[in-house]
């Protein structure tokens, strides 16, 4: 599965070669994870930003639309990552780049040499209009700060894949994006598969849905601490809207949530807390990771070579009733901590209270950790918490960009906030839609008295993100084919399924914000699949009910499809029965191709096959 990249080109990223998980087809593809071949990340310090606060949206009434999600693995697949070469890595911000001839590598037989400079709209771009300016001056590629009459080839917007109206070329967004990774809906889509895979999703805290589960999380903890009354859990609250450490506070009991008045007008996610971090020079630390999802279908990711990491400013002590609201102990954002007496800006990527990831694993790697494991791991979790997004947002991408219509093709660089555990296990904390891109940082040059100043390890960091993230989606290399898929939910239109069906929708359209929904969002859809799932293939494994519950649709829709291609073709022979003993029937391994409807007889055996399964 793993293709070879320019390593000059690519430089700051990392292939995590995750292509074709959302294939029908490559579902059923076992990948394993090779440790040894994730290789170490060069650079130095970093640090993070705060993110655009996205504002509480209304689900697209597009995701009522029932349609069935990619398959799931039967056995999760993984996929391996592979580091491209550390040769050239983060030449300080400079492009690697100098020619951009005619004549490019000879590993780069996709690509073919560009008739004019690539075409880029920034008008749209907020506050990553710095490093995106340097970034396109670096390819030496054509900016239209103020937008353009004529299409331009690629679309940078700063916040929503909605900043502009977009009908052709690439824009920076996918549909759906900050929905899918706001508080509530990733530990909704993480969920769904720790249920399936619990072993492999074990990096995402236990978390419930507030206020919807808070008497479950009261009855859970509960039944715990019966079975173990050592168990001092802390849990973090995190409303669901929120950014930036905004509104979050730490627990020792369920009763501790502040029930009052706020978690009806604002959900929030309640989580267990990370006890144990690692900490650098008694400090905790988290990382962001800048993750490329160049394509939903097949589904591709590039983790970057190096990232930030914001550190706290006070000393950290394990939780305690007298230190849960040490916010400069507990929290790592730089918003937070920026306002801190003890923080240290520093010229250098290695030192101060925000670094480049890769410095802290130069460090690491001098102390003897086996680092290679530790990228291998973050790896990992990546390719998975985009794997259960995944389904959601095709759903989006598919009700914004109908096949057939046109459109533009979607990329996003998302930030991965991941907690490095004392044990070396990355956790995850959140996905962030819009990661800051800001290049700058405050300065508070006298008391009160802030200013913006050029942050390096911002611009080290950032601007290879976005320049490679450029190169990568280049207009002018040849697309790669795409694959619609084929399922779909008209398989399921018995008359249990329509009472299922009205039920469980009922119960979901009655918890979003948006009342207009009409039919089944995908969660509703998701329940109601296992459901079946569950009642059809009792006694397995969840995830084999599922899987075999995905392979009957499937199977019924190709016989649909074979249906299909039968009538048109005798409509188009003139009505003439399609089996009448042509030559076709002897030859019951023929393709189906276009064209060349299956024989008769194969489809008959199939039909009956098929009442039989339903049955
Ligand atoms: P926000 O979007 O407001 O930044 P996060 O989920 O990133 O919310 O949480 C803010 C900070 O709280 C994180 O950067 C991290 O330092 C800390 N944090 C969040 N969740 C946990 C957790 N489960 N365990 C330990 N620390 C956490």
């Amino acid at each position: 599965m793993l293709r070879g990249r320019p390593e000059r080109e690519l430089a700051a990223w990392w292939e995590a070669e995750a292509v074709a998980a959302a294939k029908a087809h490559a579902a059923k593809e076992q990948v394993r994870v090779d440790p040894g071949a994730a290789g170490e990340p060069e650079g130095k310090a970093g640090e993070e930003q705060p993110k655009e606060p996205t504002p509480a949206q209304p689900r697209a009434a597009e995701e009522g639309d029932a349609r069935a999600p990619p398959r799931p693995p039967s056995t999760l697949p993984m996929y391996q990552a592979k580091p491209v070469s550390a040769q050239g890595l983060y030449p300080h911000g400079k492009s690697r780049s100098k020619n951009r001839s005619c004549k490019r590598s000879s590993d780069r037989s996709e690509e073919y040499c560009s008739p004019r400079p690539v075409t880029v709209d920034s008008s749209k771009a907020r506050t990553s209009l710095d490093a995106l300016k340097i970034s396109i001056r670096q390819l030496k590629w054509k900016e239209f700060p103020f937008g353009r009459r004529l299409p331009c080839d690629i679309y940078w917007h700063g916040v929503s894949f909605h900043d502009s109206d977009i009908f052709s070329g690439l824009v920076n967004k996918f549909p759906g994006m900050t929905e899918m990774v706001r508080k509530i809906t990733l530990s909704r889509a993480v969920r769904i598969m720790q249920n399936l895979f619990p072993e492999e999703y074990n990096f995402y805290p236990r978390s419930w849905i507030l206020p919807d589960e808070f008497q479950l999380f009261v009855a859970q903890v509960r039944m715990v601490k019966d079975g173990d009354p050592s168990w001092k859990p802390t849990f973090i609250v995190k409303p669901d809207s929120g950014c930036q450490g905004d509104g979050i506070y730490l627990i020792k009991d369920p009763s501790d949530i502040r029930l009052a008045g706020t978690l009806q007008s604002r959900p929030a996610v309640v989580q267990e807390y990370v006890c144990k971090p690692l900490l650098i020079d008694k400090l905790k630390f988290d990382i962001r990771l800048y993750v490329l999802l160049k394509s939903l279908e097949p589904l591709e990711i590039y983790i970057a070579k190096d990232g930030l990491s914001r550190f706290c400013t006070e000393p950290y002590q394990e939780p305690h009733p007298r230190n849960l609201h040490h916010i400069f102990m507990h929290l790592t954002n730089y918003s937070l901590n920026i306002h801190s007496g003890n923080f240290v800006h520093s010229d250098s990527t290695s030192t101060g209270s925000k670094r480049t990831f890769s410095s802290i694993l130069c460090r690491l790697s001098s102390k003897g950790v086996d680092i290679k494991k530790v990228w291998s791991d973050i790896i990992s979790l990546v390719i998975k918490t985009v794997i259960a997004l995944t389904p959601e947002l095709r759903v989006f991408y598919q009700s914004d960009i109908p096949a057939g219509r046109p459109g533009p093709t979607c990329f996003q660089i998302l930030g991965f906030d991941i907690l490095l555990m004392k044990n070396l296990k990355p956790i995850l904390l959140e996905v962030n839609a819009n990661p800051s891109m800001r290049i700058e940082h405050e300065q508070e040059l006298s008391p009160g008295v802030f200013e913006n100043v050029p942050s390096l390890v911002d611009e080290e960091v950032k601007v290879a993100v976005i320049r490679d993230t450029l190169r990568l989606m280049d207009p002018f290399k040849k697309k790669r084919e795409s694959q619609n898929c084929k399922l779909s939910s008209s398989s399921l239109s018995m008359a249990a399924v329509d009472i299922l069906y009205i039920d469980i929708t009922r119960r979901w359209n009655s918890m979003t914000v948006d009342q207009r929904d009409s039919g089944m969002c995908l969660q509703a859809f998701v329940e109601a699949f296992f459901y079946l799932a569950q009642r059809k293939f009792k006694m397995l494994p969840l995830h084999e009910q599922v899987a075999s519950l995905i392979d009957l649709c499937e199977y019924h829709l190709s016989l649909l499809d074979e249906k299909r291609l039968v009538c048109g073709r005798s409509a188009t022979s003139g009505g003439r029965p399609p089996h009448s003993g042509t030559s076709q029937e002897a030859t019951p391994a023929a393709p189906l191709a276009e064209g060349h409807p299956p024989p008769c007889t194969n489809s008959a055996l199939k039909l009956s096959h098929s009442r039989h399964a339903l049955s």
